[in-house]
């Protein structure tokens, strides 16, 4: 939408497509704290607000539309929606997203966002001085553990291994803080809880021994999934299915570029997003221009 924005403004038609309703992962968030110029906004509000800002240059949003066909080879790019509705340009910015990786446990769904989280930045300071569980065993979830011991009175990391797969330095700093207790070789198997989170229930994994703990909150760090499935063939992807970009934030085709969380990159919030779309839009202008 930011993409959307610029372009618009600029003068150049747009159609912004979405398979789901406009705003992504903002829609699903209940309070955003950390976008500049709002001290607290419900992500659906804050996404309202760039539909509404895109519309008004005169973007077209087109929601809940699925592209049966694309082919964003050659001069003009063309995508076809469910329906028969086609859709040309001589550029396209691909800003897919992406979604945490789940558990894929009982209780998962019900819960998320009601004790369930997956991501500190986001949700950490809702949990001042609660009692929280950490899932996984790799750079983000060590890390992740000691950046929330700044709110939570404890933080419990369980892990389905007996050795980390994380760096020597971040396992280091993790073992030095007072606030963190590890439980190994288990997984959780259920989440409970009434109206929000309330336990978890425990395999230890070598033994099939379950049993529950109570807890207010639990972060899982378990990966990160980009919404690239259809783009396999398409742009060049890397390993992790992150779109590849250049520094104009052009993919391997000429003339499509990509934005925010489906690109390669370390750091997914919404500031990151919103400035993607901007140099995408950006350099998708000034693509045009040369071409023209
Ligand atoms: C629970 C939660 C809380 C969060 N809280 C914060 C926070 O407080 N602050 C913060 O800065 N960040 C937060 N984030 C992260 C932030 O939401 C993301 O970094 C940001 O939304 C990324 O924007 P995006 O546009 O790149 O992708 P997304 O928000 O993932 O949007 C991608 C869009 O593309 C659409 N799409 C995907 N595939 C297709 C397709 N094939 N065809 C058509 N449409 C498609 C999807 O429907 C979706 O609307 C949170 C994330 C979650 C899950």
């Amino acid at each position: 939408m930011t993409a959307g924005i610029y372009l618009a403004r600029a003068r150049r038609k747009v159609v912004i497509i979405d398979k789901g309703i406009p705003g992504g992962q903002m829609v699903l968030t209940h309070e955003i704290a950390n976008y500049p110029g709002f001290e607290n906004i419900s992500g659906y509000m804050l996404a309202t607000n760039m539909k509404k800002q895109a519309e008004s240059f005169g973007a077209v949003i087109k929601s809940n539309a699925r592209i049966e066909k694309m082919s964003l080879d050659g001069e003009r790019k063309t995508v076809e929606l469910f329906g028969g509705e086609v859709y040309s340009a001589p550029a396209v910015i691909l800003a897919t997203g992406g979604r945490s990786r789940q558990l894929g446990v009982k209780g998962e769904t019900e819960f998320t966002g009601r004790g369930i989280s997956y991501c500190a930045t986001c949700d950490g300071d809702f949990f001042q001085d609660k009692e929280i569980i950490v899932v996984g065993g790799g750079n983000a979830a060590l890390e992740e553990a000691v950046s929330l011991t700044t709110y939570a009175s404890k933080v419990t990391i369980v892990h389905q291994f007996d050795n980390w797969q994380a760096f020597a330095s971040a396992v280091k700093e993790m073992e030095e803080n007072p606030k963190i207790d590890t439980i190994m070789e288990s997984r959780i198997v259920e989440f409970k809880g009434d109206m929000s989170l309330q336990e978890v229930v425990i395999e230890h994994i070598p033994t099939g021994e379950r049993y529950t703990k109570k807890i207010d909150g639990t972060f899982i760090f378990i990966g990160y999934v980009p919404n690239t499935e259809e783009l396999k063939g398409v742009v060049e992807l890397n390993k992790w299915n992150e779109i590849v970009v250049d520094d104009k934030l052009m993919t391997s085709v000429d003339g499509v570029f990509a934005a925010g969380d489906s690109i390669a990159k370390r750091y997914r919030q919404i500031t990151t997003a919103v400035a993607d779309g901007t140099v995408a839009a950006l350099n998708v202008l000034e693509f045009l221009n040369d071409k023209e």
